[in-house]
């Protein structure tokens, strides 16, 4: 093992001016020669510190056993193509598995070789390498044709006239299989294994440098970057197509330099990073000078005769051209990416003016460049881009991408302190919301839900909640409920706050304990949640120990999202009850994706028209009511479909115990052609009641000539709006109509190892709705071996057919485990003047005698129910034992009554108009109403609805009753820029003077 040399800690900036490259940089920015004395210092004296800096030292060791010789002979140039997949189409050519990043590599030991995960089979079967080195030209760059091609030979079959002899052969190009079909395997690994642990390695020679001092690491780190400063002004990903290289369709439009353009950016990052940190180290190293320079002679390459010239080297063919890169959209990923790469590179390059201008472009209103037709300038994130609740604008882990570079950059900026034209924190209050999103997006504080494409179907239940994101947040806000969040996610362990950077700071537990100080031990509730413009709505139970929580989407606009409005999902006795499909196998235009995995026929909401629906196309949240035992929310998503009236869903979650909850939906569409309402539970074995289906012998849902995969309505791509009918098989239908209640009972697999011993988590569905068709049939969720996905889950298909439709689907779902706690539910009759579509009640009668009518109307209406319930108003729930009442609950409604027992209201709500607006104050948003509200705390924590055309959900949490109206606290309402082109054009808003407001009352009863 290598000692910790440390040299030349306390050296500052001027003294390392004799050293510092011409262009103006002077010395490391990201980790500084006083941060990296307090590591040792801190190394010194604390295990944790010194067991940080050993793994450090080990990562490295590889690297720097390696010569600089052999490093140098690492990074491969322009003309040696890099491909993301060997052959999107067939997979693994032996066994045809689809493998899209899951080949096995092994630089170290097997270079040049990928493994087939499944089959275990070895490409190419030549050797490469050898073969790499003949084509090697006086820069040492790879030219394809002057390589020796009699080196090119299946290595099993060394006899030119064994027919086999040129299969499986890769020159960099490609290889052929049996039947003509071409492998990127070469390419694969090129991108995967050289370049990726490239990239790696250079993290780690930094960390290790920045963790001991030790001039070796930087030296090493340095010897990489100078020869990739070498190939990097060329390398140019869709070039490679000019070169004979087939590229794949799927890669149109991902320009790029060494690999894609989305990927591009993080590439920077580590470079740019890289080279900053250990920029100190390199400036006494004449080894470094005397091996650059040999090469460069040797090689015919630029001036590297001394340290400036390595340097000047380094910044203008690798710094520059990365932020040239993000300019020109070679560099350009999902939003945020952009901006971190180019803050990241512009803060390495530390080059006075030059940085200034470069970080000055962020702000500019035509970032990133002329290859944007939409700009994203941070005014624009942080003010629209970010949506009220802090989420991004796409879907899962890309929407989170986003406000985690946010919070990146505020930080970046706040640890420069050479650039002061923007104070990322002070500048844009929303900022502030990025740190508490996570902890708002998941269900029963253990699960996000996976909307669009993210995380695995049935095994990706995943906390995504870091408390170290706090502590961070913390740091640049000192907000109390920062603290708070993160004490609780470290579990009350010191340990688990530190930030990496602690490491570098004088004092390394100041941070830490500081939030053990501030941060308020409070009992811990969970809270029924609903996300603005990102449109998931939660309701769960108040604990966490044997929680429940039903969610709902109706994002809007969203990146990577599915067709899949107003879809549902359930966490209930630990268990997905209702997977989403998550990530697909392949993004693109992958042919499955496009038909199944993110269109409508895979969730668990309704088609109509036989086709996809729209892609976030916004709902709007009519009622919202929090009253245990119940909770609902009905919500209107009628952009989901063109040419519709109705397109609403009302789910409640009703508790029965401390462990059970069950589920009321009720789908309501008016219009279109052909309304199927889709569930399918966590298995494939369902155990079906009151139903006769009759298996199809063959095909799939799409008919019996329809083979599974097959596109029968519509061309395979992007614009695929058919059906998806042909990704669900094994198909059994009823034969008739079905006009009587039947149920189906979903098994769960168990793969994703979460269930405990002596439990068996199922789902039960009870089906109220007459159905002109219902049937069964079995679809594919993605990559079932990586995400721990059964291979199959079972469908439930509700059809009523006919042109110009109106249904109202009733039904109940019951997450159980091991023992169902429904004895039976039923339709009640009940008497009303409104659209029949428009009312539904029903009766849930428990296995311990409890029966719960509950009763949802569309609009206010005054319903009489079978059994002697009256009601008028929107939602009711009324609970018996034994015949008497035991609860009661009603939600815009003025009454409720069974025999003697009621609840009455004066008013169903509080109604009126928008008078006012205020967005001055970043906690106090302020909406002021023409009709007076209860003063004081009665109204505090519900929801406040606008009506307005704004496509995105306008309901509130109410944070406070003013005087003359609301406040929504430091929730803002504002929706974005009123002109992104000119941010001084003013802004545009959620809610507006003249919109007509509702606050529904909740009134309940418990005897
Ligand atoms: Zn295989
Ligand atoms: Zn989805």
């Amino acid at each position: 093992m290598m000692k910790a040399a440390v040299v030349g800690l306390m050296m500052t900036c001027l003294v390392l001016l004799a050293g510092g490259s011409v262009s103006g940089k002077q010395c490391s920015r990201f980790v500084t020669a006083q941060m990296r004395a307090n590591a040792v210092a801190n190394i010194a004296k604390f295990e944790w510190a010194a067991a940080r800096q050993n793994s450090a030292i080990a990562a490295a060791e590889r690297w720097v056993t390696m010569s600089d010789d052999e490093l140098w002979a690492l990074i491969t140039s322009q003309e040696l193509p890099r491909d993301r997949y060997t052959n999107i189409d067939i997979g693994c050519p032996n066994c045809g598995t689809q493998l899209s990043y899951d080949w096995i590599g092994d630089p170290w030991n097997k270079p040049w070789k990928l493994k087939c995960p499944k089959c275990g089979e070895v490409y190419p079967k030549n050797d490469f390498y050898v073969f790499y080195k003949t084509a090697l030209d006086e820069h040492g760059f790879f030219r394809r044709e002057l390589g020796d091609r009699t080196l090119l030979f299946n290595a099993d079959h060394p006899d030119p006239k064994d027919p086999l002899h040129k299969l499986y052969v890769d020159d960099g190009y490609g290889m052929m299989d049996e039947k003509e079909n071409e492998h990127h395997i070469i390419a694969y690994y090129n991108e995967w294994l050289q370049w990726r642990t490239v990239f790696n390695g250079l993290p780690i020679l930094a960390q290790a440098y920045a963790l001991t001092g030790d001039n070796l690491y930087a030296h090493k780190a340095a010897v990489l970057l100078d020869r990739i400063a070498d190939v990097y002004p060329d390398m140019d990903f869709l070039g490679m197509k000019d070169l004979g290289f087939t590229v794949e369709p799927s890669h149109r439009g991902y320009e790029g330099g060494i690999i894609n353009r989305i990927w591009e950016t993080n590439m920077g990052n580590y470079m740019a990073r890289t080279y900053d940190i250990i920029y100190d180290g390199i400036l006494n190293d004449e080894a470094l000078v005397a091996f650059c320079s040999q090469q460069a002679e040797h090689y015919k390459l630029g001036p590297k005769s001394s340290i400036e010239a390595l340097c000047t080297h380094i910044e203008d063919n690798l710094l520059m051209k990365i932020l040239e890169a993000v300019k020109s959209g070679k560099a350009h990923g999902n939003t945020g990416m952009d901006h971190r790469c180019l803050a990241t590179t512009a803060i390495a390059l530390d080059r006075g003016e030059v940085t200034k201008e470069w970080l000055d472009w962020l702000f500019d209103p035509g970032f990133p460049g002329e290859h944007m037709r939409v700009k994203n300038p941070l005014p624009w994130v942080l003010v629209e881009g970010l949506d009220r609740d802090g989420m991004g604008g796409e879907c899962g882990n890309y929407g989170r991408g986003w406000t985690n570079s946010m919070i990146l950059l505020a930080e970046m900026l706040a640890a420069y302190p050479e650039y002061n034209s923007h104070d990322m924190v002070a500048e844009y209050p929303k900022l502030r919301q990025a740190f508490f999103i996570d902890s708002r997006l998941h269900c029963i504080d253990a699960a996000m839900p996976r909307i669009g494409d993210t995380g695995g179907a049935i095994g990706g239940w995943i906390r995504y909640c870091d408390p170290v994101k706090l502590v961070r947040g913390y740091k640049l806000y000192k907000d109390p409920r920062m603290a708070t969040l993160a004490w609780r996610y470290a579990e009350e362990r010191p340990a688990k706050l530190r930030l990496e950077s602690d490491i570098f700071e004088r004092d390394p537990d100041a941070l830490a304990e500081e939030i053990a100080t501030v941060a308020k031990p409070e009992e811990f509730s969970l809270k029924c949640e609903h996300l603005g413009r990102y449109g998931q709505a939660v309701l769960q139970t108040e604990s966490p120990e044997n929680g429940r929580a039903l969610w709902i989407h109706y994002g809007y606009g969203k990146g990577h999202s599915h067709a899949d409005s107003l879809n549902i999902g359930i966490f209930a006795h630990n268990v997905d009850m209702l997977p989403e499909m998550g990530y697909p196998e392949y993004t693109g235009p992958w042919p499955k994706r496009m038909g199944w995995t993110s269109h409508t026929i895979s969730h668990n909401t309704l088609m109509i028209n036989d086709t996809k629906s729209v892609r976030s196309p916004g709902g709007k949240i009519n009622l919202f009511t929090v009253q245990p035992p119940v909770r609902a929310i009905d919500i209107s998503s009628e952009g989901s479909y063109k040419g519709i009236d109705t397109y609403r869903r009302t789910v409640a979650m009703v508790d029965v115990s401390d462990t059970n909850s069950y589920v009321l939906d009720v789908f309501r569409a008016r219009g279109g052609k052909n309304h199927r309402l889709l569930y399918h539970g966590p298995g494939n074995e369902t155990v079906v009641t009151g139903l006769s289906l009759t298996q199809q012998a063959r095909g799939t849902f799409a008919g019996q000539d329809v083979k599974f995969g097959e596109f029968y309505d519509g061309a395979k791509g992007w614009n695929y709006q058919g059906s998806g009918f042909m990704y669900l098989s094994e198909v059994q239908r009823s034969e008739s109509p079905v006009r009587n209640a039947f149920t189906v009972d979903w098994n769960d697999e168990g793969k994703h190892g979460r269930i405990k011993e002596g439990h068996a988590p199922r789902l039960r569905l009870h089906a109220l709705t007459p159905c002109d068709e219902v049937a069964l049939a079995s679809g594919q969720p993605p990559k079932p071996e990586r995400e721990c996905n059964p291979p199959w889950l079972r469908y439930l298909i509700q059809s009523r057919l006919g042109e110009n439709m109106e249904s109202q689907f009733i039904t109940v779902l019951e997450p159980y485990d091991t023992t169902p706690f429904i004895s039976r539910v039923r339709a009640l009759q009940v008497t009303h003047d409104a659209d029949r579509n428009s009312v539904a009640a029903v009766a849930v009668e428990l296995a311990d005698g409890t029966v719960d009518i509950l009763i949802s109307c569309e609009e206010r209406t005054r319903v009489e129910v079978e059994g002697g319930v009256k009601f008028d108003g929107r939602f009711g729930l009324v609970r018996l034992t034994d015949g008497e009442v035991r609860t009661m609950r009603m939600s815009d409604a003025t009454l409720l009554s069974h025999g003697e027992i009621k609840v009455e209201a004066e008013q169903p709500a509080y109604e009126g108009t928008v008078t006012a607006i205020s967005a001055d104050a970043p906690t106090d948003h302020r909406v002021s109403l023409d009709s007076p509200l209860p003063q004081g705390e009665e109204l505090v924590g519900g929801r406040i609805h606008f009506h307005n055309a704004v496509p995105l959900d306008t309901t509130y949490e109410i944070k406070a009753v003013t005087p003359d109206g609301i406040s929504t606290g430091e929730i803002t309402i504002m929706w974005g820029l009123e002109d992104c082109t000119d941010f001084t054009a003013g802004y545009k808003y959620l809610v507006n003077v003249g919109d007509r407001f509702v606050i529904p009352n909740h009134v309940g009863l418990d005897r």
